[in-house]
């Protein structure tokens, strides 16, 4: 999609700092860190929200779910635990409209209701 800034992140026409990238998945920084680890776990295809998963792609979430233990690990925060969030259209608080899990932890993280 070409107006979309993830899509611009995969196909480095914006900079960010990647921590991880195979053919499917790309994980980067999150330019605003809400924990000492904030990283952006995304598929390099375009998809909207969790709502585009279907039985055809659905095996991508289970990839990506080995992407966040990976990262977990080397990032030090596997023992200590850590929070996966995916924010569904407006009133689940999404912001960008490209598919993406939060991995938030290096800190006690706040419960919320
Ligand atoms: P959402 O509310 O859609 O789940 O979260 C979007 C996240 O993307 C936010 O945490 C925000 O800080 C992050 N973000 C927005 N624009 C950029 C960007 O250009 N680069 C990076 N690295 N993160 C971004
Ligand atoms: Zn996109």
């Amino acid at each position: 999609m070409s107006d979309c800034i993830f899509c611009k992140i995969v196909k480095r026409e914006m900079p960010s700092q990647i921590v991880y990238e195979d053919d499917r998945v790309m994980a980067f920084n999150d330019i605003n860190p809400l924990a000492p680890v904030h990283i952006l776990v995304i598929p390099k295809e375009h998809l909207t929200n969790v709502l585009d998963i279907n039985e055809n792609n659905a095996d991508l979430i289970g990839h990506i779910h080995l992407v966040i233990n990976r990262l977990a690990r080397e990032k030090g925060i596997a023992e200590k635990g850590f929070r996966i969030v995916t924010n569904c259209n407006p009133e689940g608080g999404q912001v960008v409209y490209h598919l993406h899990y939060h991995l938030i932890g290096g800190e006690k993280l706040k419960n919320f209701a």
